[in-house]
């Protein structure tokens, strides 16, 4: 199963600050989370925990961005201006 990459999530432009810890929603552990996780499995309990600092920016632009978003059950962050 494949998902294209969005482009705007490319690798080669991120920084170190860009992967980052953030604690677990359920028992508190860190959880590395890179930036364009949106959410990711803890290793203490192994449940699934939102990544706290995604802001889906690239979303205001990615032609992807839809998809992504539904899938995630999020809405588009700048929506109204289309029909
Ligand atoms: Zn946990």
């Amino acid at each position: 199963m494949t998902t294209p990459r969005c482009p705007g999530q490319d690798l080669r432009y991120w920084t170190p600050e860009d992967i980052y810890e953030a604690a677990c929603a359920h028992c508190g552990g860190a959880v590395e989370f890179f930036k364009d996780d949106l959410r990711r499995k803890c290793p203490h309990c192994g449940q699934y925990t939102v990544n706290p600092h995604n802001d889906m920016a690239c979303a205001a632009w990615c032609q992807y961005a839809p998809e992504c978003l539904a899938q995630l059950g999020r809405e588009m962050p700048d929506a109204g201006s289309s029909a």
